[in-house]
């Protein structure tokens, strides 16, 4: 399997949903044509053939093998995205009247705040809202009576990723959406990690929900409805009503490319290499500059702007020239924003420093 497909049609730097590689891309859809010869489209099997249960099996297995898990995580591909995780954490960790820490770092911690304070005192110890989230809240004690801390390790919007977590002992719950599988993490440090696919393992749909065993069974008398219960779905191995079978089967694809490639190490060294190639650019080209506290910025979403917005229209009209889309910045930040996920090419981001090198001179 090869890192980059012969075939790219544009450079997609999409915050998501976003690229997947190639290769997963052609398996899928030949999936849905025909799956391995069954004569069945995918999109037409029960989720309790065995065609299907295989998929769950690999892609669990998969996940564990890839992060290292212990034998007390349980691992769900659960619906609702992310969205729901920041209510389902809070309704299923945290005990009556429980305590619960939070680091504001964005839009998506904001927003699981609010939802966990339907279920607890939530105590929110550090925010990066003075600067418009431009770094990483640090050096704020965690109170010992806190359930757990939540995090958002990567901030999508904003460009900004921790890359040492806070020291605490009490478990981190963590939104990992737009950086899972894109680097080692040491799960010990997790109670529970959640990611909506459409970043950075498969198209949208499905969540990617690992939990430590020892988090659950504290809520005493809160009545939680069964969908929304964690141990529904572990009892039930993410099978207790129907679940989207499709993205599940092209996560499944894309972490077999991962380990293929040779897991989440080779994967950070290339996210790696992509991040400074392109943050060179941005930090030498006298046309822009990054949003974000250089030691906090994200391997994932490079968010930058231009030093003359009067050019931003021409110089997104300069990518798309080049087949470069997705380029725009999110609305609360402006100015552009190149997501460089696990599938992104490294030349697709050198295609990107060239538009930039080239525009620069245009406007010397
Ligand atoms: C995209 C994103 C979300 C929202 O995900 P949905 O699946 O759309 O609910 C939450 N958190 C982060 C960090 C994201 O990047």
């Amino acid at each position: 399997m090869e890192f980059v497909s012969k075939k790219i049609k544009k450079h997609n730097f999409s915050a998501g949903p976003a690229i997947l590689p190639a290769s997963v891309i052609a398996e899928a859809a030949e999936a849905v044509r025909d799956y391995q010869g069954s004569g069945l489209s995918l999109l037409e099997l029960s989720h309790r053939g065995p065609e299907f249960v295989a998929i769950l099996k690999e892609a669990i297995a998969l996940t564990r093998e890839l992060l290292n898990l212990p034998e007390d995580y349980e691992v769900l591909f659960l619906t609702g995205g992310a969205s729901s995780q920041f209510f389902m954490t809070a309704m299923n960790l945290l005990p009556q009247n429980g305590n619960a820490s939070y680091v504001d770092t964005g839009s998506w911690s904001t927003k699981a705040i609010k939802e966990a304070k339907l279920f607890g005192n939530i105590d929110t110890l550090a925010s990066s809202k003075d600067k418009n989230y431009t770094y990483i809240p640090k050096g704020y004690t965690v109170p010992n009576d806190s359930t757990y801390l939540h995090l958002t390790s990567n901030n999508t919007i904003f460009g900004t990723q921790y890359h040492t977590w806070p020291a605490t002992d009490r478990p981190l719950v963590c939104d990992m959406s737009s950086d899972i599988f894109s680097r080692p993490i040491d799960v010990s440090r997790f109670g529970l990690i959640y990611a909506g696919a459409q970043k950075n393992l498969g198209p949208a749909g499905t969540t990617l929900v690992i939990v430590r065993k020892d988090m659950l069974g504290q809520t005493g008398e809160r009545a939680i409805p069964t969908m929304l219960n964690y141990e529904t779905h572990i009892a039930k191995s993410s099978s207790f009503n129907t679940p989207p079978v499709y993205p599940i089967y092209v996560c499944m694809l894309t972490l077999r490319w991962i380990k293929a490639l040779g897991g989440v190490t080779a994967m950070s060294h290339k996210n790696q290499e992509k991040a400074a190639l392109l943050y060179r650019e941005i930090d030498q080209n006298p046309l822009f500059e990054g949003t974000a506290a250089k030691e906090d910025r994200s391997l994932m979403n490079a968010t930058f702007v231009s030093k003359r917005p009067e050019l931003d229209n021409e110089f997104l009209a300069a990518c798309e020239a080049e087949g470069c889309v997705g380029v725009k910045g999110h609305r609360s930040v402006g100015g552009f924003r190149a997501s460089i996920y696990n599938a992104m090419p490294i030349e697709s981001v050198q295609t990107l420093v060239n538009v930039m090198q080239q525009f620069a001179e245009k406007h010397a």
